[in-house]
């Protein structure tokens, strides 16, 4: 899948231009010349074989040879709402995210969230997407949400068939995410902060409809809470 190729607008025509970070990869790493066979998709859910016709310093001209349907997809789709963690590790999650097949991510804001998503970090995360779906396949990109605080997204999603909020607090009403895990129905996951969701945080989401979900009996990580539910969901 390495020769894969992500172009930023609708590839509708016989000739594509590449430009930017991909074109830069294609010329200066790759060393294409003209004549070189690669693949490009632009996130609508095909692939593109196309052949490199002309190489500038910083765009290349392709010949689109064809283009092939090919879903990668998972069959219900998975959106996963997370308060994000610090640093590298934000990166790691939005590349196994993308792995999974987890359609939409949406970046929450919750009163102990340790890392705020402002517009530049949103933007990396995006690029991240970018590179794990040239990796795994995937023609479909992994959509970074705008971020939300909490109960804007509770609001949001009230109408919503599948919820599961991960919560690791003693509680009796908590079931396990399998018992959700065979429905045919869009899921919606929720992981708080490194420091937890409050009380409060949670009884707005168990009053909005949110089911309480037990990972097990040690405390994950955010990043690791978020892709155990996802791999749940994605291998079903
Ligand atoms: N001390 C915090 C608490 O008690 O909520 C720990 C937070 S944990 C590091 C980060 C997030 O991962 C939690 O808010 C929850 O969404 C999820 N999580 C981690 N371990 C979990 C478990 N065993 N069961 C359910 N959710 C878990």
């Amino acid at each position: 899948m390495s020769d894969r190729y992500f172009m930023d607008r609708p590839i509708v025509d016989s000739l594509a231009v590449l430009d930017g970070a991909e074109a830069h990869h294609l010329i200066h790493v790759m060393r294409a010349r003209p004549g070189t066979e690669i693949v490009l998709f632009d996130g609508s859910g095909a692939e593109f074989p196309a052949r490199v016709e002309r190489l500038g310093r910083a765009e290349v001209e392709l010949s689109v040879l064809g283009r092939d349907e090919i879903d990668r997809e998972l069959p219900r789709a998975v959106t996963l709402a997370v308060a994000l963690p610090k640093g590298d590790r934000q990166r790691w999650l939005v590349e196994k995210a993308t792995e999974l097949g987890v359609a939409r991510l949406v970046p929450l804001r919750t009163t102990r969230s340790v890392a705020q998503p402002v517009q530049q970090a949103i933007g990396r995360l995006r690029r991240a997407a970018i590179e794990a779906s040239k990796q795994c396949g995937r023609n479909r990109l992994l959509e970074i949400a705008e971020p939300q605080a909490w109960p804007d997204f509770l609001a949001d999603t009230a109408a919503e068939p599948c919820r599961l909020l991960a919560h690791p607090a003693e509680d009796a009403a908590k079931s396990h995410p399998l018992r959700a895990a065979h429905s045919t129905d869009p899921v919606l996951l929720a992981v708080g902060p490194e420091g937890g969701f409050t009380d409060e945080e949670v009884a707005l989401g168990t009053v909005a409809g949110w089911q309480p979900v037990d990972l097990g009996p040690r405390i994950l990580r955010t990043e690791t809470a978020a892709i155990l539910l996802a791999a749940i969901f994605g291998a079903s």
